[in-house]
């Protein structure tokens, strides 16, 4: 039983949309509570923006349903929905100053000008601009335009904001640096964001839970640190972060049992053998170097997997010194590892149902 009966910001119920023979979103069902930094993360092409477009109202569903705050808005147009969008291509007036830019959309809306002004002027301190009122988009930075997109989707107040990778264009610096910004906006102002990425990164520093998408579907939901420690299918442990997949006779021979199973590539030791570790040898194959780290695939002394490839690891390892001791292709290495690291995995991704394809869902059946 739920321990909170606590309305959801948003419910999605069954939702799908095909666009011809194009099942884009197939079947998601979802509860995102008041105030949380949701993500929805995967490959392009994966249905995330559809969903986003039919929370929004842009785009109609094929079938299910989509409640904001317990009302159902299925068959609602955009306006009349509580919720604002914020795209990666922006755009912002370039003859309007930064405050004429946020405050538009009051202006459309009537609201008197002082208010305008006023709530205007909030949201751009609110996205750390409050000085930047008076200036041209064009004198801006990448990072301070996209704030200014921003505060013109906060200043209308929405219980929801809608964010389809907002920060894609910008370079991994200032990426980097607004990450943090929008953490801290978000907590400020205390509104559900859900924010659609494909970085797993991105998703990872910022997010209270993280939705996984393959094809249509999604694959677990999960706070950041359970998605990446306990993912539950092959999908999400490739996905999110390197899947270090051992599987058939590989991973009886390295694991001990048949099956599926993954480790970190920052959990396997290579100098050290801990305490109760497995240990395997092999052959250093690929050194990358990272700058603070270095990754190393290593092919094992074992059978191929259940693919017919030769197993392979990744490790990951800190640059602690100048001259890292261990080094160069070829070399022979011993890789350990706790069996508290070792994750299990079912040996195939979560499928959609194949009568899906051809026969449209049921009708959602309404419980009142
Ligand atoms: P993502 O945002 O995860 O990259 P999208 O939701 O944009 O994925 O797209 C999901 C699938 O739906 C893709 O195969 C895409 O080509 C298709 N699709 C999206 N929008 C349309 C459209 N308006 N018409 C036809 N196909 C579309
Ligand atoms: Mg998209």
């Amino acid at each position: 039983m739920r321990e909170s009966a606590a309305t959801p910001s948003i419910r999605l119920t069954n939702l799908a949309k095909s666009f011809g023979s194009v099942r884009a979103v197939d079947g998601v069902t979802l509860d995102l509570s008041d105030g949380e930094f949701f993500s929805m993360l995967g490959p392009s092409g994966s249905g995330k923006t559809t969903v986003l477009r039919m929370i929004a109202g842009f785009e109609q569903p094929t079938s299910g349903r989509i409640e904001l705050a317990g009302v159902d808005v299925t068959d609602q147009p955009p306006f009349a929905r509580d919720v604002n969008t914020v795209f990666q291509d922006y755009a912002l007036f370039p003859h309007m100053n930064v405050l004429e830019n946020v405050e538009y959309g009051l202006r459309v809306k009537k609201v008197p000008k002082a208010e305008r002004r006023r709530r205007a002027g909030e949201a751009l301190e609110s996205v750390r601009l409050g000085s930047h009122g008076d200036r041209r988009p064009g004198q801006l930075s990448g990072g301070q335009r996209q704030r200014v997109a921003l505060a013109r989707a906060l200043v209308n107040r929405p219980k929801v904001l809608l964010l389809d990778e907002p920060l894609g264009a910008l370079d991994l610096k200032l990426r980097r640096e607004m990450q943090i910004e929008l953490k801290q906006i978000q907590r400020d102002v205390g509104i559900t964001f859900v924010f659609v990425t494909h970085d797993q990164e991105e998703a990872l520093t910022l997010s209270d839970r993280i939705a996984v998408f393959n094809d249509g579907r999604i694959q677990q939901v999960a706070d950041p640190r359970a998605l990446y420690e306990s993912p539950q299918s092959p999908f999400v442990a490739g996905f999110v972060g390197t899947s270090n997949l051992l599987t058939g006779a590989a991973a009886l021979a390295v694991i001990g049992r048949d099956g599926t199973f993954s480790i970190r590539p920052e959990k396997i030791h290579v100098s050290s053998v801990p305490e109760g570790a497995t240990t395997v040898e092999g052959t250093v194959r690929e050194v990358v170097y990272l700058g603070s780290s270095n990754h190393y695939v290593v092919d094992l002394d074992a059978p191929p997997g259940e693919d017919g490839s030769r197993p392979s690891l990744t490790v990951q390892r800190q640059n602690l010194h100048h001259d890292d001791e261990l080094g160069s292709r070829g070399e022979r290495i011993r890789l350990a590892w706790l069996p508290e690291h070792v994750i299990e995995l079912p040996d195939t991704d979560p499928q959609a149902d194949p009568q899906a394809d051809t026969a449209p869902a049921p009708p959602t059946e309404e419980s009142a």
